[in-house]
This record gives structure tokens, C-alpha cells and sequence, in this order.
């Protein structure tokens, strides 16, 4: 007959190892329930009674009721203890193992209980994944064909292909000042040879050593029976473990420099393996909306069988990212309605406003007032979006109905991404209401802290109307004396989440952004944001004349640059995003601006970009403002809205690398004052499709015209990452083209929540477990 203080340790470790191993009631033969029935429960009723229904519980509340199960043993074995020694040496708390083949780990168990290889946790850890489930929701943000390396003999001009192979030689030459050609030759297994060339990137060189394996993928051109290839994506492939990178579709991951694709698709191979079953998703829902599970999905975004795996696997996870934003929005949607601050806003004043303006609104900016009016009558706290072109004229509709509220006795804030754009944002404020006697002040970084405290003291005192800085700033050092009205600018920066932290304090909100968005998706991007349209530009705007070249007439491009730094112009010139890599990004950027130099010796060179700090930044902006250097060459990270009324032209090197909206976007830099301004692209090898969608871009200025022609052009199968959605939630969304599915997850969201409001079912245990995580997890937060 076992003593107790046996049976009790009997029944602990299975129930320890059933909560180690993801409560799947897999451990216990028979299940936890039947483990409870057997004699050996029989002196625990308390046990007993904890995890009675097992069973039929949620994932969550079956870890919590084995927590408390096991909480009572371990009570009860204290009481114990005092007569007698203890039989278990136990480590509870010391770093897990690494999981046995074959082994099934909880989603939330560390990346270190993977088998990664050395140093393989911390590289995950750099990405920001922690968790297993980090690293199956860190999705590759595009695909590539391996499975047939295509016959040298049959490819054809233009095609997309990609090769392996050895480099067996290599050489650079500079054909003129400021071009640098690489080219390598690799030998492939078959015997076939390729060259392939770099344009101007010779930072590539570093790995390409003779000897070297490598995967290029990248467009044909032929010259008679050889065969050459543009660059466009290089892997090196490390000894011969490349069964994951070759001979198969492969996903393409965000990177950072010494961490090889070859090493993520493995890690999400070990993570896939490990990974519990089950899903979140029951399946009668699965099948009236046609998903497929998870796990099929989760192999078939990392590691697809064939097309149809991916698309169905994208299908899926799409949809979820959809359920659990709806989930979210509606859960928290309770406190939408929030009692707001009630203005006046008196037609008198509008007038009044615009009395003062030199120049008279358009009827789109009088429509939107309108609408934001209506909302700061109500009761009900505005949370607008006021959507526009870069130079629509948003700012000008916010100052006025900051001086509206002004007039009604409340104070205002306007709030920017950046300082750069806060103190921009600042002089036109000044401009706008400063002669309305409206005090405005600015509250930036910057600033002395004596100069910040005085502005704070005068802000909290009421003694300023309106103050215009970060938000970061503003949030979190500010007491308003009595703030009725906060404007937003560029919301998509933020994220809902913050802007929700923001509505807690119950000012009326208008949100600015030059993001087109179609309306009927804005409700789910934004949360329950109104949508306001600003669809018509100011009257006597020349639109910006654009022009798409090819790289080899790149020479007469920046020719013309020249020309009109002669006249006095200065010149915007952006290089391309480099995929999975600022440090390369930083490198591209550096070099062009020494190309620069050398292809126009007359003029003054700057450079920006992302590795700068936010002061650096501000400052080169400030200085080339200030016309102190003629040409800025920068990453992609100009600021969205910074204007510099004397540039009057913007370069776009390897354009066929940026999205429509993008482009757009960045040439919004420049038309910004009454000279006439230029746009020149400059495209590197790319296809037909994408000469299309460039074409569409040198053909229009609506920011409206543009997306719709891109959502034409584009095949509905593209996979997209949300670079361009720019919504944290949404990562694998593709805004433009997902109306339907975002119709079936808000309708299921919705009925699951009429069902059950608060989620507390527990067979919807799962599903509110994993609405947790995500809310949780780094791969699912935007990390600013
Ligand atoms: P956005 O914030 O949408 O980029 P702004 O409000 O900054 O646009 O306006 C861009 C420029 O156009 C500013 O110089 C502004 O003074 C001017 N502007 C705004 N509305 C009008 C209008 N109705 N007519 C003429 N110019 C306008
Ligand atoms: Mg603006």
C-alpha cells in the first residue's frame, strides 16, 4: 500500500507533465478525468473537485485549474514535509529542456527548447521572437518557385528565374565615374554556367568568394547562347544543408546581416514540428467559411507543398488576423461610445476663420468641416479620420476646428510622428491662427528642459490654446488645463493601440493621413474611426511632371538635376529599400551620395537615413531647409509630410522596388512650392508588370486614381507584407483586395460575440486564449 505522500506524488507529475505539455488531455492515459476517478485521487477531494470537467475546458482554464491542482499538492506535501524528508528532488524553475524529436511543446514555450543550433535562440531573439508561436507567426514576407531550376538552355529574356550554384570567378569594373558593375560567374550542378551582375551595389561582395554556394534569383538576359542574370535576391547557402532553400516553393523572411534565411526556414521547420495540435477555430466554422486548419496552414505559409498549399495557408491566416482585429475592436468597442466634449462650434466662427485665410476652402474641405462639426456638437466623442492628399489641405480643415474649439473655451493639441513635422506643423498653426489671437505653442524633444517645464507650467495653467508637438511628448507630460480637441497627424504611425491609450482622455479626436484607404475597410483598419474624404486638391496646383527611365539613362537624369540646382532648386534622391537589411540600406545610400559627388561636382551632397537618431534626422532636414547643401540623397525614411518648398525635384533610383502607394507618397516631397516640379524614376531590370505599374504612377497624381489602377494591375493571388498596410495587427492583410474575407471574419466576429460577449465559453477557450497572445505577442505588436 503506498504511503500518501506517495500517491500524492503520483498524481502530481502527470499532472505537471499535462500542464508542461499544452493541456491537450494527451499525457494521462484515459485522460485527466480518469486519472482523478482511480484511488489514487481519493485522499485529494480538493484535486478532485479543481479539475472536475476537465475534459470539456479550454485550453486556459485547464492550465488554470492545473495550476491550482497543483498548488494544493504542493500545500499539502508542505504540511507533510514537516515529519518527515521529502521523496522528490524537484527543479521546477530551472531552463527547460530542449525538446525530444517528436516532441509537442506549448506555443508560448521558449525558443531555446527548440533545437536551433548554437547561438540559434539568441539570433531568434534579435528578430524579437521569444516564443514558439513568435516564430510560426513570423510569416516570410514573400515566396519563391525553387522546386525545378529551370535549363539554362530554355530560359528565356526577361524571365524570373532562380539558379544555384559555385562561384567560380569573380570580377568589378567601372565602366565611368559613378557606375561600378560586379559580376560573377556560378556554375550550376548540371554544368551550366551563369553570369550575374550588381549594379552600383558593391557591398555585395563580401559574399561572393570564390567557392561560394549560392541561390540568385533574378531576371534573364540573353547575349546569343550566354546566359546573364540581374540580381534582385542572393542567398549563400552554408555546407549542405539546403534541402529547405532548393527543390522546393521557399519563404523569404525579414532579416537582419548574419542571419541566413537558410537558418529561419529551419527554426520555423523545428517550430513547426513542435508545435501542439489543434485549433482555435472549431471545425464547423472552418468549414462554412472554407479556411483551412491551422496547422495546414501554419506548414503551408513556411513551408508550402505546392501553390494551392500557400494560397489556402494565406487564405487562413489572413482571415485570422481579421477574426481577432474584429474581436478586439468589439470586445473594446464597449467603451467606444464614449461620452465626448460638446462643442458649439459656431458657424460664425467658421467664417470668422476663414475670413482669415488667403485663399478660400475647396468644396471637399467644406464638406469635411462639415462632418467634423457635426461630430463636435455631439455629445459623443469624435474619433475621426480625415483622409486626403499630401497638400489636400487636411491641416488647414484641423486649424479651424482647433479654433473652433478654442472658442468654445477648450484647449488643443496637434500631435506628429516626428519633431521635424511638429515644428512645421507649428509655424502653419502660427500661420493660421496666430493673427486669430489664438496662443499657440510648441512643446518638442529639443527644448531645454527649462524651456519645456515653462511650457508645460503655461499649458497646465491654461495659459496656451494650443500646443503642437510628439506624442509621445505630449501624452505623457502634459496636463491639460481643460484639452476639448486633439488632432492626430499621420495616424498609421501610431497604431490603433495608442491612439485608443490616447481617447482615455476623452478629447474629441480627428486623425490626419494620406494613406488611401477604400472606405468601406476603414471601419476595420481603424477600429471605429469615421471616415472623412478630402478628394480634390486646392485650385492652381501644377501636378508634379513625372517621367520613368531606364538606369542606363541615368547620366542625363541627374544632367537635369543639375540644371535646376543651377537655377536654384534643390534635388530629393531616394534609394531603393533593401530587403531584409538597414545595414545594406545604409551602405546603398552612403554610396550613391559618394556617386553624387563625383557626377555633380557642382553641387552640395547630404545624406539621411534610418540609423540616424531622430535629432540627427531633424537636424539634416533643418540644414537643407535652410538650403545650407543642394541634393539630399536618403533611405526611404523621409518624413512623410516634411516640406521643403525649394525642392523641386525628387530622383527615385530602382523605383521598380517600391510599392505604388509609396511612390506616390514620396513624391509628395516635392510640388510643394510655385515652382514647377519633377518626378524621375529610375528603374533597374524589371518586367513587363512592373513597367505597367510604374507607368501608372508617371500618369497620375491622384493618390485615389493610383491605388485603384495598382489594385487592377495586381493578380489577387500577390502575397503582400504589411509594410504596406501599415497596420501592426494586419501582417499578412492586403487592405485593397480583402473586402470579402474581411466581411466573413467581422460577421463571424460578430456572431460569436452575440453568442457569447464576453468569450467565456469553454469551448471558446482556444480562441480566447490565442486573442490574448496576440494581443501580447511581439510578432503580433508594432514595434515603433
Ligand atoms: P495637407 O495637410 O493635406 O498636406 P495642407 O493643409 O498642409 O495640406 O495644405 C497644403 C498647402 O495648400 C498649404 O500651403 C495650404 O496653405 C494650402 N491650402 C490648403 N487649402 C487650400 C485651399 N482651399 N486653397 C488654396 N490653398 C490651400
Ligand atoms: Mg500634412
Amino acid at each position: 500500500m503506498a504511503t500518501v505522500q506517495e500517491m500524492r506524488e503520483r498524481l502530481r507529475r502527470p499532472l505537471a507533465a499535462e500542464l508542461a505539455g499544452g493541456c491537450h488531455d494527451r499525457v494521462v492515459a484515459g485522460g485527466v478525468e480518469r486519472l482523478l476517478a482511480s484511488p489514487l485521487a481519493s485522499p485529494f477531494p480538493q484535486v478532485r473537485e479543481k479539475l472536475g470537467g476537465y475534459a470539456a475546458l479550454g485550453g486556459p482554464e485547464r492550465a488554470e485549474a492545473l495550476g491550482a491542482a497543483l498548488a494544493l499538492l504542493d500545500a499539502a506535501e508542505k504540511k507533510a514535509g514537516d515529519r518527515g524528508p521529502r521523496p522528490r528532488a524537484q527543479a521546477t524553475r530551472t531552463a527547460p529542456p530542449q525538446a525530444a524529436p517528436g516532441e509537442r511543446l506549448p506555443l508560448d514555450a521558449e525558443t531555446a527548447r527548440l533545437d536551433t543550433g548554437p547561438g540559434g535562440a539568441r539570433k531568434l531573439a534579435t528578430l524579437g521572437l521569444h516564443t514558439l508561436r513568435d516564430v510560426l507567426h513570423a510569416y516570410p514576407h514573400r515566396h519563391e518557385d525553387r522546386r525545378a531550376l529551370p535549363d539554362l538552355s530554355e530560359v528565356e529574356e526577361g524571365q524570373k528565374v532562380t539558379v544555384s550554384g559555385q562561384v567560380v570567378s569573380k570580377h568589378r569594373r567601372s565602366p565611368k565615374p559613378g557606375m561600378q558593375i560586379l559580376e560573377i560567374v556560378l556554375e550550376t550542378p548540371s554544368g551550366g554556367r551563369v553570369r550575374a551582375s550588381w549594379f552600383n551595389q558593391p557591398w555585395v561582395e563580401r559574399q561572393l568568394k570564390e567557392g561560394a554556394r549560392l541561390v540568385l534569383t533574378g531576371r534573364v538576359k540573353k547575349f546569343g547562347r550566354s546566359v546573364q542574370l540581374g540580381v534582385e535576391h542572393l542567398e549563400t547557402v552554408d555546407g549542405a544543408q539546403d534541402s529547405l532553400s532548393t527543390g522546393r516553393i521557399v519563404g523569404v523572411y525579414d532579416s537582419k546581416e548574419g542571419i541566413s534565411q537558410e537558418f529561419l526556414r529551419r527554426a520555423a521547420h523545428k517550430a513547426l514540428q513542435a508545435a501542439p495540435p489543434g485549433d482555435y477555430l472549431p471545425i464547423h466554422w472552418r468549414q462554412k467559411y472554407g479556411v483551412t486548419d491551422l496547422g495546414d496552414a501554419l506548414w503551408g505559409i513556411h513551408l508550402p507543398g505546392d501553390e494551392a498549399h500557400l494560397s489556402r495557408a494565406t487564405a487562413r491566416l489572413r482571415f485570422d488576423e481579421y477574426l481577432f482585429l474584429e474581436l478586439r475592436m468589439l470586445l473594446q468597442g464597449e467603451d467606444a461610445v464614449l461620452q465626448g466634449k460638446r462643442f458649439e462650434a459656431r458657424g460664425e466662427d467658421i467664417h470668422t476663420f476663414e475670413g482669415a485665410l488667403p485663399f478660400r476652402f475647396t468644396n471637399a474641405q467644406r464638406r469635411v468641416l462639415l462632418e467634423i462639426t457635426d461630430d463636435m456638437r455631439s455629445d459623443r466623442q469624435m474619433a475621426r479620420l480625415v483622409q486626403g492628399d499630401v497638400g489636400s489641405g487636411k491641416t488647414a480643415v484641423a486649424a479651424c476646428a482647433l479654433y473652433l474649439a478654442v472658442r468654445d473655451g477648450y484647449q488643443g493639441a496637434l500631435m506628429a510622428p516626428t519633431e521635424i513635422l511638429a515644428r512645421q506643423h507649428y509655424a502653419n498653426l502660427v500661420g493660421y491662427l496666430g493673427q486669430l489671437d489664438v496662443r499657440v505653442g510648441l512643446l518638442i524633444g529639443a527644448m531645454t528642459p527649462k524651456a519645456k517645464l515653462e511650457m508645460q507650467t503655461r499649458i497646465a495653467q491654461g495659459d496656451v490654446d494650443v500646443v503642437v508637438g510628439t506624442q509621445a511628448l505630449i501624452q505623457e507630460n502634459v496636463q491639460f488645463d481643460h484639452l476639448g480637441l486633439a488632432v492626430v497627424d499621420e495616424e498609421h504611425r501610431f497604431g490603433v493601440q495608442q491612439r485608443r491609450r490616447l481617447l482615455k482622455s476623452r478629447p474629441d479626436v480627428l486623425v490626419m493621413s494620406a494613406t488611401p484607404i477604400p472606405r468601406s475597410l476603414a471601419l476595420t483598419a481603424y477600429g471605429d474611426l469615421e471616415l472623412s474624404i478630402i478628394d480634390e486638391l486646392p485650385p492652381g496646383r501644377t501636378p508634379v511632371e513625372t517621367k520613368l527611365i531606364q538606369d542606363t539613362h541615368r547620366a542625363q537624369a541627374y544632367g537635369f538635376v543639375m540644371r535646376q540646382i543651377r537655377e536654384g532648386r534643390q534635388a530629393f534622391v531616394v534609394t531603393a529599400l533593401i530587403e531584409e537589411n538597414e545595414n545594406l540600406e545604409l551602405l546603398a545610400a552612403t554610396q550613391l551620395a559618394d556617386d553624387l559627388k563625383v557626377l555633380l561636382p557642382e553641387a552640395r551632397v547630404d545624406l539621411l537615413h534610418g540609423k540616424m537618431s531622430a535629432a540627427e534626422k531633424d537636424h539634416v532636414m533643418e540644414r537643407f531647409r535652410a538650403r545650407e547643401f543642394d541634393v539630399l540623397v536618403s533611405t526611404t525614411v523621409i518624413e512623410v509630410g516634411v516640406d521643403v518648398p525649394n525642392a523641386s525635384v525628387m530622383v527615385i533610383e530602382n523605383a521598380e522596388r517600391f510599392g505604388l502607394a509609396q511612390l506616390h507618397q514620396l513624391r509628395g516631397r516635392v510640388g510643394r512650392g510655385s515652382a514647377k516640379s519633377y518626378c524621375v524614376l529610375v528603374a533597374g531590370e524589371h518586367s513587363k508588370k512592373t513597367r505597367q505599374r510604374l507607368k501608372i504612377i508617371e500618369g497620375s497624381t491622384d493618390g485615389f486614381v493610383i491605388a485603384e489602377a495598382d489594385l487592377k494591375l495586381r493578380g489577387p493571388g500577390e502575397l503582400r507584407g504589411t509594410r504596406q498596410s501599415g497596420i501592426p495587427d494586419l501582417r499578412l492583410a492586403d487592405l485593397a483586395n480583402d473586402a470579402e474575407i474581411i466581411e466573413q471574419a467581422r460577421e463571424l466576429a460578430k456572431h460569436i460575440l452575440a453568442h457569447d460577449p464576453r468569450l467565456e465559453h469553454p469551448r471558446l477557450g482556444y480562441l480566447r486564449a490565442e486573442l490574448q497572445s496576440r494581443s501580447q505577442s511581439v510578432a503580433f505588436r508594432e514595434v515603433i
